[in-house]
């Protein structure tokens, strides 16, 4: 087998970044844009001893779930990998990844699978006909996107869109290309608010008419970088975000007036980023008009919501998430929580109503700050917040104040708890631990440590909180079977 070889292949799985699978003479070949159940017509690009990477030339037979991804960008764009799929077959695709990991890595020979919580009708279509929706919604809802029914399209509360200029030299908005750096243009990603559009429409009408340039990455010249929205789906408040490479934009007061137009606008600002940088926003903030923040609900606890902060992007996803963590808590309001890695204290503040108390420990500054303002906005007074990583926070709480709790709950990023934590919650011997992950390969090998000091995994609930793309979160509760075990 060599390049430009022309070959056969049935995609049988998909890899965790949404490659399709095949096998050729007993070569793994991984193919993009590739359904599972695909026959198709690949030629060889690269080869390795064991594995190749294919490219897609033809469908040779068609998979039974596959369907029409609604998105034109879809394969240009890289960030919906299994748009391409029955979102049916993407819910069993992501409950086979988690149980298959947790077998894997974890050790878990059977593991205690509940059904995967996918987003239902009532999330999408019914939301789209209006009656039922949650306050809000309906204006950005698009029911055009959703004509075929299967996948769920708009549940994005958050997009973020650089700004530049095409080949031909015209003023765009839209994604970068998976891994690089080149912008598809796209304003109306239909994974996020109908409003997304207008609002773009809206920031480059202004910069053509004053002449004013895009951010230019190489040579680090031009003004505008990214324009970042938020919508709080449950109280229709909108936010817009410019981020620039300079202290102000021409004319804003005028560009304000356009946008404070659009139904439920709250909050204008201007993020000054003048760092040559991949990351996107800066650390500079100024109003421009109205708040510098939005309002959300999840549950009945209202988040403020600064253009900084970290809050969840699928709501409606996220209160379903939590109500697990909760029911997985079995909080009768008599318990101590510690809820690790808690960002802005959404999941602490959710809690906070049927325990005792919750303490939240969290490494962001600015996100504790938020915690603690969110838990005044509602008269909450049972939760405390910590600055400082876990690994630090806990074990020096435990060394010093002897620390105890009831029911522990971790929302690590991808790359799981460091080992000092894992080891610190074992030894407070809490009843229950409730493990909220994004990445099941680390939720996997966290459990394993886990399972092998007295704890058992009792139930696993894959969520699907990001349709149409490979990642899937999950929630486990483990409990406590026997006394600390040393090996
Ligand atoms: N539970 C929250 C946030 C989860 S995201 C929610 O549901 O909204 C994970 C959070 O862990 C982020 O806010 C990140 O800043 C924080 N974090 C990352 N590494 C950390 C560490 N070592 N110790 C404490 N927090 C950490």
């Amino acid at each position: 087998m060599k390049k430009d070889d022309l070959i056969t292949l049935k995609i049988e799985d998909l890899s965790s970044e949404g490659l399709g699978i095949g096998r050729h003479d007993g070569i793994t070949f991984f193919v993009k844009d590739t359904v599972i159940g695909d026959v198709v017509e690949a030629k060889v690009m690269k080869m390795k001893k064991t594995y190749g990477h294919a490219r897609l030339m033809r469908l040779i037979e068609e998979s039974p779930d596959r369907v029409e991804p609604p998105c034109p960008v879809t394969r240009q764009c890289g960030g919906c990998q299994i748009q391409a799929m029955r979102y049916q077959a993407q819910l069993a695709f992501k409950e086979n990844k988690v149980r298959n990991n947790l077998r894997r890595i974890g050790g878990i020979e059977n593991p205690p699978m509940e059904p995967i919580i996918g987003m239902d009708a009532f999330n999408v279509e019914d939301a789209v006909a209006g009656e039922e929706a949650p306050a809000g919604m309906e204006a950005f809802l698009g029911a055009k996107a959703l004509a075929d029914g299967v996948t769920p399209l708009r549940y994005r509360n958050k997009a973020q869109f650089p700004i530049g200029r095409s080949r031909d030299g015209r003023l765009i908005a839209g994604f970068y290309a998976g891994r690089t750096h080149t912008i598809i243009e796209c304003r109306d990603c239909l994974l996020g608010s109908k409003v997304n559009a207008w609002i773009l429409d809206a920031v480059l009408k202004h910069m053509e008419r004053y002449g004013i340039e895009p951010y230019d990455e190489t040579t680090g010249s031009g003004l505008v970088r990214h324009v970042m929205t938020r919508v709080g789906f449950r109280t229709g408040q909108i936010m817009v975000c410019l981020v620039v490479n300079g202290r102000s934009l021409p004319h804003s007061e005028e560009l304000c007036e356009t946008l404070a137009a659009i139904p439920g606008m709250t909050s204008i600002t201007l993020n000054s980023n003048l760092e040559k940088t991949n990351v996107i926003m800066g650390k500079d903030l100024k109003v421009l008009w109205g708040t510098e923040y939005i309002e959300d609900l999840i549950g009945d606890v209202c988040f403020r919501i600064s253009p900084l902060s970290f809050y969840q992007v699928n709501p409606l996803q996220t209160q379903k998430l939590y109500e697990k963590v909760l029911e997985y808590a079995g909080l009768t309001g008599q318990e101590t929580v510690w809820d690790l890695y808690c960002g802005i204290g959404t999941i602490s503040l959710f809690l906070a109503q049927k325990a005792r108390k919750v303490y939240g420990v969290e490494l962001v500054p600015e996100a504790i700050r938020d915690a603690r303002q969110n838990a005044e906005l509602n008269g909450i007074t049972n939760a405390e917040f910590y600055v400082g990583r876990a690994e630090d926070v806990l074990p020096q709480k435990y060394a010093e104040e002897g620390i105890r709790a009831d029911v522990i709950v971790v929302d690590p990023p991808r790359k799981g708890c460091e080992e000092s934590v894992l080891e610190t919650m074992v030894q407070m011997q809490p009843q229950r631990i409730v493990y909220v992950s994004c990445d099941s390969a680390t939720l996997a090998r966290d459990l394993k440590y886990l399972s092998k000091r007295g704890c058992e995994v009792q139930k696993v609930c894959p969520v699907d909180m990001f349709g149409n793309s490979v990642h899937c979160e999950c929630v486990v509760l483990m409990s406590r079977v026997k006394d600390f075990l040393i090996d």
